[in-house]
This record gives structure tokens, C-alpha cells and sequence, in this order.
């Protein structure tokens, strides 16, 4: 790989992209006759990072994989709704699954790189998935891009022909950031992705959102409130009461659900009181 003086950031392979706007209208959503969630809507604004947060089991994950067509993968599961990604229903029939996907990136709580592919092969597998097209040269510098990015490019440049399995648990998390961030989606949903990690490397995570939400909307699930109140500017409280499906407590923006929040079942969830 040649070196070069120019920061990798500034240097692009297409035109820069940048958040989209994604609203949920109106979910509800079943697992055969159990219903988990019950008229969820939210909006997830571009350029910011929405924390979901809540109790385990209150239908966090389900609400993200309906966010970007995963939830259809359960034979059982059944959705009532809509996602409109900057205006337009992605379960619009005729509607493309590759390319809603392509947009709306996942980065799950165990890292889950391929771990025999190498460092380099592993930041760009999602290319050929999505039928994106990158010449020989082009694709050296999408992966300096992409790893720069998720903040690993320093530690990994000397050594990106190595499996993706040999790189530490943080490192491997970051790396599977890259890989999201190859295909150029507008969103990126990452649920609890710090939880398998020790707390360096979760502040290593912590300052690449940060660093992206200028450029791609971003939605994260955490248990963690201290991690949602640093890095999110949009909050929403999820609920789920005495076998009730799941709902929105309430949502707004971060500082407001912390400090100053309208129902009392926030303040005593943000305040570590259940
Ligand atoms: P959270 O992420 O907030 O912990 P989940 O979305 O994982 O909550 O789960 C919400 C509810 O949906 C739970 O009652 C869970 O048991 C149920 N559930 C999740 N996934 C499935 C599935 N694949 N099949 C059946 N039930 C599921
Ligand atoms: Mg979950």
C-alpha cells in the first residue's frame, strides 16, 4: 500500500456520505401470537446518535432488526407499521431488501468478523453482497478509508493480510464497524455494542461513534446509561410491564430524559432504581 501524506479522511472514493433520516411509524410486532411491541414511533434524525435503552426484554433488539428487514428473517415474526428511510417505506412492496440493507448497516453485541479472512478481505466482504463494484486500487483505499474511520487503522496497518480472528475483542468490534461502513450505508444500528468489552476498548468505541455520527445516523442499544448519555443526543425509554408488549416510555432529547424527564418511570430507569 503506497503512503500518503494526505489524511485518509479527506480522501474519498465517491462523494462523501451522510445520515439519513429514519422514522418509525406506528410498529407493532408479534412473534407468532406473542406481541413484544405495541405502536412504537420514533424518529432518528440525521447526522445524531439515538440511544435506545430499557430493560432486557422489552423489545430493543426486535425494534432494530425491524429497523433494517432482519425481523422478517423469523419465520413466526409479523410487523404492522412503517419505516420510512428519508420518506420512503422500506417495506414498501417492489420495495429492494439488498439495498435497504446496504443503507442500513448492523453491528451486533459479540463482534463477529470472519476470523480466517484477512483483516483487509474482512472490511470489504460486504461489497460483493450488496453488488457494489470497486477497482483493485480503489479497494486498498476504501479499506485504509473505512478503518480509519472505526479508528483501527493505526494498529492494523502493518499487518492487514492477518485473519480477523487474531485481533483483540475491541479491536475485532472496530474492525466489524469497518466492514459496516464499506457498503457506505446512510444508518447504522449497533446493538450493545460495547457489552462484550472491557472498558477501554469501549471508550475506543464510544469516540468512533462520535467521530461518525457527522456522517451516517446512527441508532445504538445500551445498558449502560453513563455510554448513552456521553454519546447520544436522542434518547428512548422502552417499556415492557407485567407481560405487556414493549412501548415507548418516552423519547426526547438526551439531556431532557437524564435531567429533566416528564414520567417518573425514566427518572427512576436513568437513575439505576430498576
Ligand atoms: P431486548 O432487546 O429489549 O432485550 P428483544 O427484542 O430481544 O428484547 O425481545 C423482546 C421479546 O421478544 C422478548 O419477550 C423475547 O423473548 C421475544 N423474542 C425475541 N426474539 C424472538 C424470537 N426469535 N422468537 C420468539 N420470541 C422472540
Ligand atoms: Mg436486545
Amino acid at each position: 500500500m503506497s503512503e500518503s501524506l494526505v489524511d485518509p479522511a479527506s480522501r474519498t472514493v465517491e462523494p462523501a456520505f451522510q445520515g439519513s433520516e429514519l422514522e418509525a411509524v406506528d410498529i407493532s410486532a408479534w412473534f407468532g401470537k406473542h406481541k413484544v411491541l405495541q405502536r412504537v414511533s420514533l424518529t432518528m434524525s440525521a447526522g445524531s446518535v439515538t440511544a435506545l435503552i430499557g430493560p432486557s426484554g422489552c423489545g430493543k433488539s426486535t425494534f432494530l432488526r425491524i429497523l433494517n428487514r432482519m425481523h422478517e428473517l423469523v419465520p413466526s415474526a409479523a410487523l404492522a407499521g412503517e419505516v420510512l428511510l428519508d420518506g420512503v417505506d422500506i417495506y414498501e412492496p417492489g420495495g429492494r431488501i439488498t439495498e435497504t440493507r446496504r443503507r442500513i448497516g448492523m453491528v451486533f453485541q459479540k463482534p463477529n468478523p470472519f476470523p480466517a479472512m484477512s483483516i483487509a478481505d474482512n472490511v470489504t466482504a460486504g461489497l460483493k453482497l450488496t453488488g457494489s463494484k470497486v477497482s483493485r486500487n480503489d479497494r486498498m483505499d476504501l479499506v485504509e478509508q473505512c478503518l480509519t474511520k472505526a479508528g483501527l487503522w493505526k494498529e492494523v496497518r502493518d499487518r492487514l493480510k492477518q485473519p480477523g480472528g487474531a485481533l483483540s475483542g475491541g479491536q475485532q468490534q472496530r474492525l466489524c464497524i469497518a466492514r459496516s461502513l464499506a457498503v457506505r450505508p446512510d444508518v447504522l444500528l449497533m446493538d450493545e455494542p460495547c457489552s462484550a468489552l472491557d472498558p477501554t476498548s469501549t471508550r475506543r468505541i464510544e469516540e468512533t461513534i462520535a467521530e461518525l455520527r457527522h456522517e451516517v445516523t446512527i441508532v445504538i442499544v445500551t445498558h449502560n446509561m453513563q455510554q448513552a448519555a456521553r454519546v447520544s443526543q436522542h434518547c428512548a425509554f422502552f417499556l415492557a410491564e407485567a407481560g405487556t408488549p414493549g412501548l415507548i416510555v418516552e423519547a426526547g432529547p438526551t439531556e431532557m430524559m437524564f435531567n429533566d424527564p416528564v414520567d417518573p418511570r425514566t427518572a427512576d430507569y436513568v437513575n439505576g432504581r430498576f
